[in-house]
Formats: C-alpha cells, sequence, structure tokens
C-alpha cells in the first residue's frame, strides 16, 4: 500500500509530489489504513484551517496506528472545537511588529522576511493557523517596500525568510531574493526557516544548493521535524547536498503532548539529526494558540524534561528550552 503510494510521488519534481498531498481527514485515515471510528476527526474546514500532508511524510507513518506522532500532528481532531479549546488567534502579537507588510522586526538585528503565505504541510498546533496567509504574499509592490525598509535599517545583520514556507517559492524567485537582499550592504547572514526538507525532501534541488552555496551571506537553515520517525533516508541525503554546500544545519522542535513529550524520544531525535549534520536548535514549549490545547503539556513537566535530556546527552546535543512572551527582546530561555 505504501510503496504504492511512493511509486506516485518518487520519480516526480517537488511541485508535483505537493499537488498530491493529502486534504481531508477522511482521506489521510484511509491512507494510513486507521478505521474511521478509532479516532474522533473533524474536517480541517471545520475547525478553519485546512488539512494538508504531502505524501512523502504520510508514508513514514506507521500503517494501522491510531496513535501515530506523525498523523497526530496533521489530522485535524475534535479536540480543536472543543468548547474547553482555550487560546488567543495572535499569541504573539505579531500584528504589532510588522512596520511595512511582509516584514516581523520584533528583535535586535535581525528580521523575519514573510517570503510565503502557505505551507507544504498543515501543522494542527502551529501558531499561525489564524492568519490570513494571503496578507503575507510577497507581491511585487510589498517586496519592494520591504526592501526599502531593509535598506533604511543598517543595524540589520541577518535576514529570516520564514512564512508560511519560505521553499515554497520557486528557484528561480529565490534566487531574485537572495541577490536583492546580497545587494545590501550591511546584510551578513541569511536564514531560511522551512519544514520543506523534512516533509518534501525532494524540495532541496542541486540548483538551490549551488545558489545557497555561491551566496555571499553566511546562509543557515534551520529545519522543524518534531520526531525521529520523520526522518528517512531522502532527509538525510537532502541534508547531505546542504552540508556540502557549507550551509549551517540547525533543527527546533515544539514539545507536544503525546507526539514528542519522551526524554527518550527527544534523545533519539538530537543523535539522528546529528548523525545527518543537523544539530538541534531550539525546543519550543507550545504557543497558546486556540484550537490547540489538546498538544499543551504543564511547564514543569518541559522543565523536567529538558533536564533529563541535559543529563543523558552531551551540551552540543541539547536545544534550548524556550518559550515567546510576547514583547521580549529575544526568545525566553526556560530552565
Ligand atoms: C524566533 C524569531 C527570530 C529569531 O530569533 P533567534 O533567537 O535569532 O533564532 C526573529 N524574529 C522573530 C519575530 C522571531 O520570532
Ligand atoms: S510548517 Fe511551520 S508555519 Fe507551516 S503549519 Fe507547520 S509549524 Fe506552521
Amino acid at each position: 500500500m505504501i510503496s504504492h503510494t511512493s511509486l506516485q510521488w518518487q520519480s516526480s519534481d517537488w511541485q508535483s509530489i505537493l499537488q498530491t498531498a493529502i486534504r481531508d481527514s477522511a482521506e489521510l485515515l484511509q491512507a494510513v489504513g486507521v478505521p474511521q471510528s478509532s479516532l474522533d476527526t473533524i474536517t480541517g474546514e471545520t475547525a478553519g484551517f485546512a488539512v494538508l500532508a504531502p505524501r512523502p511524510f504520510v508514508a513514514r507513518m506507521e500503517y494501522g496506528n491510531p496513535k501515530d506522532p506523525l498523523l497526530l500532528q496533521v489530522l485535524a481532531l475534535q479536540e480543536e472545537i472543543a468548547p474547553t479549546a482555550v487560546g488567543t488567534t495572535d499569541p504573539l502579537e505579531e500584528q504589532r511588529f510588522t512596520p511595512v507588510p511582509g516584514i516581523i522586526h520584533k528583535y535586535f538585528g535581525r528580521v523575519l522576511l514573510m517570503t510565503a503565505g502557505t505551507c507544504a504541510v498543515n501543522c494542527r498546533y502551529c501558531f499561525r493557523r489564524h492568519n490570513d496567509y494571503a496578507q503575507n504574499i510577497l507581491t511585487p509592490a510589498r517586496l519592494n517596500e520591504a526592501l526599502t525598509y531593509l535598506r533604511s535599517q543598517t543595524d540589520i545583520t541577518e535576514v529570516i525568510l520564514s512564512g508560511g514556507d519560505p521553499l515554497l517559492t520557486s528557484d528561480r524567485k529565490l534566487s531574485e531574493l537572495v541577490a536583492e537582499l546580497e545587494a545590501i550592504p550591511h546584510i551578513q547572514r541569511l536564514r531560511i526557516h522551512t519544514r520543506l526538507p523534512i516533509v518534501i525532501p525532494q524540495r532541496i534541488t542541486t540548483e538551490l544548493c549551488q545558489r545557497l552555496g555561491q551566496s555571499r551571506f553566511q546562509v543557515t537553515m534551520v529545519v522543524h521535524c518534531n520526531h525521529p520517525k520523520e526522518l528517512d533516508v531522502e532527509v538525510g541525503l537532502a541534508m547531505a547536498q546542504l552540508k556540502a554546500q557549507g550551509i549551517t544545519l540547525l533543527n527546533q522542535t515544539v514539545l507536544l503532548k503525546n507526539i514528542n513529550n519522551c526524554a527518550a524520544t527527544l534523545e533519539t531525535l538530537s543523535v539522528e539529526l546529528f548523525k545527518i549534520g543537523v544539530l538541534p536548535y531550539y525546543l519550543h514549549t507550545l504557543d497558546p494558540v486556540q484550537g490547540a490545547a489538546h498538544f499543551a503539556q504543564p511547564m514543569g513537566d518541559s522543565k523536567q524534561l529538558h533536564q533529563t535530556l541535559q543529563a543523558r546527552l552531551p551540551g552540543y546535543l541539547v536545544p534550548k528550552l524556550v518559550s515567546e512572551i510576547p514583547g521580549g527582546a529575544s526568545k525566553t530561555l526556560i530552565y
């Protein structure tokens, strides 16, 4: 079954693979052989956030397991709309830090440039699930405005491509964008925050790697992987290609109840990431976003988990446990 679906995407380019993504809870359950009766699902529309699960990611789910940690990150459950579902729709108050559309300038020296309005996967815990993604599309007019802002703020030394997922942008457009940024002398570093290399590793094309390798910037890619089962041979190959171009590879993880809130899982994740050249960066506590309360765990448990990791792993394989507190000058370290 799984091998049948995998044949459909293995020979294709990443855009074609994305087109075959699963966009419906019932279809997703069927694809992984989990009976409808074993989980209380809703449609993405009911939750106001579409279901979107690309095939290479679905293929790593365990067939027939309703508790699969990959499945539960992308399947829309009744709990999202339960009357007890608490949280806000803009937990990070990003609107306050948007000097021009498409830019979030919250911290000293670095800005987010919202490069694409959508993602290749819809993670149910996402703090951007309530954003009007269309607002963030980088039209040529908005790009000009954003570039004008970046030129005027001479203390900005790092630009972080974010979104949505910036790697949904084509190689040609990304190359043009990087060239525009390279023309701004005070920018030294380029960072790309993306989940695409994990969910569709075919996105890491030779062309993309070469362009980033040729850049005058020090380039860092921060991928987003929550569970060791999200890693497979294809992801490893993608990372090797980036590494060969001298790109620094980091990972961020969101701490999620019933997905990865277990020391052994997180320990394995760090070890497996390091095998493919990726260092752990941040372990984020869940933002209090509406519809994701079922992924939350008490802060005390998170601290304890982090202490266990620290006791078991070399220091460089322990991600920093952080929260985002609105108004803070950086992410807040949790001890
Ligand atoms: C997380 C974040 C950054 C990057 O912070 P680092 O600590 O440098 O990784 C920048 N801007 C915003 C708005 C962020 O949320
Ligand atoms: S890839 Fe990132 S931004 Fe996109 S839905 Fe998932 S967590 Fe949110």
